[in-house]
């Protein structure tokens, strides 16, 4: 018997989408959406409202 210790295939994880509150605008995490540098961490805006989305992604290092 064969030992197949990697994983299958087709196990991707679903991509982020960001949703915006103001607008009800969506896209994935690295759609349409403004990216802003920030001293902590990335922030998203939204392309169409400018509405900042609040980013729970940032990994404090
Ligand atoms: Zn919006």
């Amino acid at each position: 018997m064969a030992t197949d210790g990697r994983p299958s295939g087709g196990d991707v994880p679903p991509k982020l989408r960001l949703f915006c509150p103001a607008c009800g605008h969506e896209n994935p995490l690295d759609g349409d959406w403004l990216v802003r540098e920030r001293a902590a961490g990335v922030a998203y805006e939204c392309p169409e409202c400018e509405t900042e989305i609040a980013d729970r992604t940032a990994i404090p290092t």
